[in-house]
């Protein structure tokens, strides 16, 4: 590895270490650039990773809001704005109890890159708070977005800093956050927030639009290996809006997701989640219930659930992680190798821990996507929302589908050449890294030093 990358690797293990997830990511991507920081000896010149890896602004603010049973409770939040070189920082706000600097900043960092990968002027940026949705009452959810915008609202702007939805927030949060900054500013700037409702402002396909994009990603990676997406098996995880997107999608192609999994377990649905509406309408009543179960899929479609265990030993063509960070670990990647499984495509951020990562890229045969890359279709059409905000136009689901299709299919195809113009073969992992880094650096480069 390039020298200058392992010290400045080294730098952020030492500086950040009650961080993990933060410098997980980092030796991720850095390490995958090493041999673009090879190739320009004035990255190193001007110091260029030491300020890729802090981000250019971040804060916490205080979040007071008051119960149903008039108790009063105080949360953090925090908006970390991780690098504007490319666009407005763009990125989501996670509202879980888990929530605190390192995760902030690990999705700030990764959200950079993902963000340059779409190809659309959106810089890095994330946000959230510590407060923990689950078992709230419609009620309290507003009054804690209203304090939350209240807090917020001075340091966003559709040209400033877009927040959207990610775990814990979602179009209902939205219409709270962005009723509170209407009502707070006294304007109309409805590219301020994305993943809005249609009556004011939402894009079509927002919604479905991480999981469509994962879908789309997954059929570019078949289409190289001369495979045919129907009938393909995929396991998922989770029960939440990317995975309701995948198997909207999947029943769409004719491709069958059977497990989900939920903090009890996993289900496995042979015939396919994917394969009736009902069955993936009923997604979005387990999401809605807030009981945080997935054996109630099980329960009511009469299929085996597997308590205390994680999908992926499940022998199917495709897995996809799709809930959340660190899902997949060792033995897991073990399990899947064994499984003899060819298509390995991460689609919540960093779902694998790094050596589980390392294990499975060495697998002959196996193919191995990024989240960064296959997940990046929802914050691109977040962009495309801003789009249609500024122009003051609605596009056609239609419209947006195409472009979405686009989007993912450059995504595939940059990194594919970027990786080959560092002789690494096809390597999307590295591609996805390299693709994303250099026209971050690019512009930061031409924006000269600060
Ligand atoms: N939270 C989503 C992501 O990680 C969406 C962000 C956005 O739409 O701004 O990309």
């Amino acid at each position: 590895m390039n020298s200058y990358v392992a010290s400045v690797i080294e730098y952020v293990k030492q500086r950040h270490a009650n961080e993990p997830e933060f410098v997980q990511t980092v030796e991720e991507v850095l390490s995958s650039i090493s041999p673009v920081i090879d190739a320009h000896p004035e990255y190193e010149k001007a110091d260029l990773l030491k300020r890729m890896v802090e981000p250019e602004r971040m804060f916490t603010f205080r979040v007071v809001w008051c119960d149903d049973a008039g108790q009063w409770h105080t949360n953090i939040g925090y908006r970390c704005q991780f690098n504007g070189a490319i666009g407005p920082y763009k990125g989501g706000l996670r509202f879980q109890k888990n929530v605190y600097p390192g995760i902030i900043k690990f999705l700030g960092f990764e959200q950079t890159f993902k963000n340059s990968l779409t190809g659309l002027p959106i810089g890095g940026g994330k946000g959230g708070s510590d407060f923990d949705p689950a078992g709230k009452s419609e009620a309290e959810i507003m009054r804690f977005c209203q304090s939350f915008m209240t807090a917020l609202y001075r340091y966003i702007g559709p040209d400033i800093d877009v927040p959207a939805g990610d775990m814990g927030v979602g179009g209902r949060e939205i219409g709270y956050l962005f009723g509170q900054y209407r009502r707070l500013k006294g304007v109309w700037e409805n590219g301020v927030l994305t993943g809005k409702g249609f009556s004011y402002g939402g894009s079509l396909t927002r919604p479905e639009a991480t999981g469509y994009g994962a879908m789309y990603y997954l059929q570019e990676v078949l289409k190289h290996e001369g495979e045919d997406i129907k009938g393909k098996t995929i396991a998922c995880a989770g029960f939440g809006n990317v995975t309701w997107g995948i198997c909207k999608k999947a029943n769409h192609l004719g491709a069958k997701v059977v497990t989900l999994s939920g903090p009890d377990g996993y289900i496995y649905d042979p015939d396919g989640v994917s394969s009736s509406q009902e069955k993936i309408d009923y997604l979005v009543t387990m999401r809605n219930s807030g009981r945080n179960r997935v054996q109630d899929y099980a329960d009511k479609f009469g299929v085996e659930f597997h308590p205390g265990e994680k999908p992926w030993g499940v022998k199917v063509d495709v897995i996809m992680p799709s809930a959340m960070q660190n899902d997949v670990h060792m033995e897991h990647a073990k399990q899947i190798a064994a499984n003899g499984i060819k298509y390995y495509i991460e689609v919540a951020n960093m779902p694998t821990t790094n050596d589980a990562l390392q294990f499975l890229r060495e697998q002959p045969g196996m193919i191995v996507a990024p989240s960064k890359a296959v997940n990046a279709g929802g914050v691109g059409v977040s962009a495309l929302e801003m789009s249609q905000n500024s122009e003051r136009l609605v596009w056609t689901a239609e419209e947006v589908d195409a472009q979405l299709r686009k989007m993912m299919e450059n995504i595939h195809r940059v990194s594919v050449e970027a990786a080959e113009e560092y002789g690494l073969g096809y390597d999307l992992v590295s591609g996805a890294n390299i693709a994303g880094f250099k026209k971050v650096a690019e512009a930061m480069m031409e924006q000269g030093c600060f």
